[in-house]
């Protein structure tokens, strides 16, 4: 059975102990994440934006800390 009825309705979960500043994410997705005064990342809206779901994938994947997570709502 598929549970696809809300496709395309992801958030994004933060790690930010692992987060390291490198901006890459930011960089890949500036969309969706932000960096703060300290280059540390955050979000102002966790749920992804339809059509942006495969940026910010792309941007959490190339996290080198894996502090980025896509998850379904
Ligand atoms: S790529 Fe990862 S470590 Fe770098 S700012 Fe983004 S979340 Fe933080």
């Amino acid at each position: 059975m598929s549970e696809n009825s809300k496709a395309g309705r992801f958030k994004v979960v933060i790690d930010k102990a692992a987060c390291c500043g490198y901006g890459i994410c930011a960089e890949i997705c500036p969309d969706i994440y932000k960096l703060d005064a300290g280059g540390m990342v955050y979000v102002e809206e966790p749920i992804v934006p339809q059509g942006l779901e495969e940026k910010a994938r792309e941007g959490a994947e190339a996290c080198p800390q894996s502090a980025l997570a896509i998850e379904p709502i």
